[in-house]
């Protein structure tokens, strides 16, 4: 790419702004293949192809966050590590460990940390052990109880509702908190007590919603910004009623009015877009989304930013900004800024639902901002009305 040095400058200069120049989360992709196929809603192309990743790319990962160093203010913050698939579990206890090893030096010295998101129906004694020694933090994936949960399916077809329960009873017999991360879909949406009780039932140390989204493979119906405001302000509700429960978007919610409130609005701002590595199998890197990981598109290409066998990754993310897909990303968050009232809060949402719901990354509003940002805010909006005497 040829490009004249005071534009090269230019550019780069604007991408420093708004995209972090360190991953504080890179997402490790062990396998491409899951053993469930949730074919009404999964966005993975790939989920029935076996695509192991070798140890190689797990040095070469490991050796890139190594050479990271302290950043400006001489801190290195904690790097979390978080092993995605497919379905992570599926490669193995075995040849997990062996992707673990090379990052041990630098889990000793406190600077990254593990996280697997899991559909928890391969969970064992053998991965609980796994889970203890390496100190990871288990995230389950599971939408609600037997009838909301029922599109989570085997590769037959049946629900795998009781496996995923069954792996949530093992971690609770070994001790091992978890997180639960429930997709929405229009069942689901006009029942968050339901789904309330029920997640906050299993155990969980933090629940996490995700509206139904227009990704990747997934192309069905996803819930209305009118639903999303009644179901945010339900949930609300619940949450005030039960207040040792961690709602993941209400504390980020509840994070912004705090910092704003405590008179620092500028640390908010300062808020510098991750730039969100997701490392596939075979170590080429993805950028801003780790839905865009095995998407081919005629205009944007592969998404692939550079392969980490070939480069480290802090020169990849360094060298972004080369990146048509990460430019127009910046343009969008730009663009947010200057029309969008949600803005302060939202500081513009992912990279992915843009792409997929608008073809472009230099648009704006999306459904899944709608009802995952906007329609919250309404939502509290709503509740402090009503509460005002
Ligand atoms: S709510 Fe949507 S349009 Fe507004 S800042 Fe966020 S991503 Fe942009």
């Amino acid at each position: 790419m040829s490009i004249a040095p005071t534009a090269e400058l230019a550019t780069a200069a604007v991408f420093a702004r708004w995209i972090a120049p360190r991953p504080s989360l890179v997402v490790m992709q062990p396998d491409t293949f899951c053993n469930m196929d949730c074919a009404a809603y999964c966005y993975l192309p790939q989920r029935k192809r076996r695509n192991r990743m070798p140890v190689a790319v797990a040095q070469a990962v490991a050796a890139s966050l190594t050479s990271l160093g302290p950043d400006e203010f001489g801190q290195r913050q904690i790097v979390e590590v978080c092993w995605h698939g497919g379905e992570p579990l599926a490669v193995g206890v075995e040849a997990m460990t062996e992707l673990l090893a090379p990052f041990e030096p630098l889990r000793a010295a406190g600077l990254i940390h593990h996280s697997v998101q899991t559909n928890a129906t391969l969970i064992n004694d053998d991965w609980c052990d796994l889970f203890q020694h390496y100190s990871f933090s288990v995230g389950v994936s599971i939408d609600g109880p037997a009838d909301l949960n029922a599109r989570r399916t085997d590769r037959a077809g049946r629900p795998a509702h009781d496996r995923i329960m069954g792996g949530i009873g093992r971690l609770r017999q070994r001790g091992i908190e978890f997180s639960v991360i429930a997709v929405v879909g229009t069942d689901g949406i006009g029942r968050a007590e339901d789904l309330l009780d029920f997640l906050a039932g299993l155990g969980a140390t933090q629940i996490g919603f995700n509206i139904e989204e227009f990704e990747g493979s997934n192309a069905g119906d996803q819930p209305r910004p009118a639903e999303a405001r009644g179901f945010w302000t339900a949930a609300i509700a619940w949450s005030t009623a039960h207040p040792g429960v961690r709602i993941r978007e209400l504390d980020r919610l509840g994070g912004y009015l705090g910092t704003i409130r405590a008179g620092e609005r500028a640390v908010w701002e300062a808020h510098s877009f991750d730039p969100l590595p997701t490392i596939a199998f075979n170590g080429d890197v993805i950028l801003l989304s780790p839905e865009l990981a095995g998407i081919r598109d005629e205009h944007y290409g592969d998404f692939v930013a550079g392969n980490v066998l070939e480069q480290d990754l802090g020169s990849i993310v360094a060298r972004a900004w080369q990146l048509p897909y990460v430019t127009e990303f910046i343009d969008g968050l730009a663009a947010c800024r200057a029309t969008c009232g949600f803005f302060d809060f939202c500081r513009g949402a992912t990279a992915g639902n843009r792409y997929f719901e608008n073809g472009t990354f230099a648009s704006t509003e999306t459904n899944y901002c709608r009802v995952s940002r906007q329609e919250l805010v309404n939502a509290l909006i709503d509740t402090t009305r009503k509460e005002e005497p």
